[in-house]
């Protein structure tokens, strides 16, 4: 598939840059004050899965760097126990909405999200996950369906969407669609540049960038998946930082919440762990770029997961899980940089859009 994308990219991409318009260079309006805001979300990393970093890690947990702790209640609004899509939204758009609903209310009315108005606010923007980019987490943060189900629709509001990089899976969205619309030729035709040599992506074009990994989830950390996330990150910082104006970047460790469905312990710690490195290169960057705000948290805990003794044995910690779904318990929020501060406290989950927001003015 990555083949025959590449194909498509050496046929349309110089089309693509003649036909590059500057409509969004025209309507900037200047450099925004706020910090840039990079957004990590581990998927069903509850406490315990964090903690986890700590026991199973080689080395220094990056969660470790962080001084400003908080916790959220993450239930949506008819039910104590959120999905990812209701989750997502309530940190996207700032409100609880129903399980399932994608950038929509209770009412199943569309609400702007965070992406929305910060390019708005001459933000650049991205969205980078391990499953696919039309997936429920990644989807709240450019697309509005009632269902998050839909994602054949989802991938068709990424192509008009404000986001200006993006990197994930999710190929079989985008081509050989029942419909036999190609949506990647509608990337190309709207400015963005696929599946590039990674030396390729600058900002010289003006273009925007879409790396579509995977024809569905990205494969597995225990299946070799390597640094995909923390490169992709290191991608997209360096490709943003090289802009004049300000960003907003959600990176999602989605698989996380996979492993925890699937009570497979090796592979949460393994998810976990990279995800750990991958906080660990957005704090590396805002160390260096002192105006950037590093907020990491998760939309909901999966599995029930805990490390318990073996039996009444403390010399002997085992991961345990309670469920094969999702938990209604507290989630840390973990904030470094300019105000890291206002994410102290306990809060509901759809604060942390309105605190995001009141620092970008
Ligand atoms: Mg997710
Ligand atoms: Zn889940």
């Amino acid at each position: 598939m990555k083949l025959i994308l590449k194909i498509y990219l050496l046929l349309l991409v110089p089309l693509a840059i003649m036909s590059c318009n500057t409509e969004k260079h025209i309507e900037k309006k200047g450099i925004p004050n706020g910090p840039n805001i990079i957004l990590l979300i581990g998927d069903g990393m509850g406490l315990s899965q964090l903690s986890a970093a700590f026991y199973y890690g080689n080395g220094k947990s990056n969660f470790d760097r962080f001084k400003e702790i908080g916790f959220i209640n993450t239930s949506s609004i008819k039910h104590k126990i959120t999905d990812s899509s209701a989750g997502g939204t309530a940190f996207s758009c700032g409100e609880k909405t129903y399980n399932g609903a994608v950038g929509v209310n209770s009412d199943s009315v569309s609400i702007p999200n965070i992406v929305e108005i910060l390019s708005e606010k001459n933000y650049n923007t991205g969205v980078i996950s391990t499953s696919s980019v039309t997936h429920a987490t990644p989807a709240c943060f450019y697309a509005h369906v009632v269902n998050r189900g839909m994602q054949d629709e989802i991938a068709e509001q990424l192509v008009e969407s404000d986001i200006d990089f993006f990197a994930g899976g999710g190929t079989s969205y985008f081509s050989n669609r029942k419909d036999s619309i190609s949506l990647i030729k509608k990337l190309i035709d709207n400015d963005y540049v696929i599946n590039p040599e990674n030396d390729l992506v600058t900002t010289e074009a003006d273009s925007k960038y879409g790396f579509l990994l995977a024809s569905d989830g990205m494969p597995t950390m225990l299946e070799g998946r390597g640094d995909f996330l923390l490169e992709y990150t290191k991608l997209a910082l360096n490709y943003f930082s090289q802009k004049p104006e300000n960003f907003f970047l959600m990176v999602e460790g989605s698989q996380i919440d996979w492993a925890g469905h699937d009570n497979n312990a090796d592979y949460l710690i393994a998810e976990l762990l990279d995800f750990d490195s991958t906080v660990g290169v957005a704090l590396d960057f805002a160390e260096k770029n002192q105006n950037t705000l590093v907020i990491v948290l998760a939309d909901h805990e999966t599995g029930g997961f805990t490390l318990a003794p073996d039996g009444s044995d403390y010399s002997i910690m085992k991961p345990v899980f309670a469920t094969d779904g999702h938990s209604a318990t507290l989630i840390p929020v973990l904030a470094w940089g300019p105000g890291a501060e206002n994410f102290k406290g306990v809060f509901q989950n759809n604060e942390v859009f309105h605190k995001i927001l009141a620092l970008t003015k």
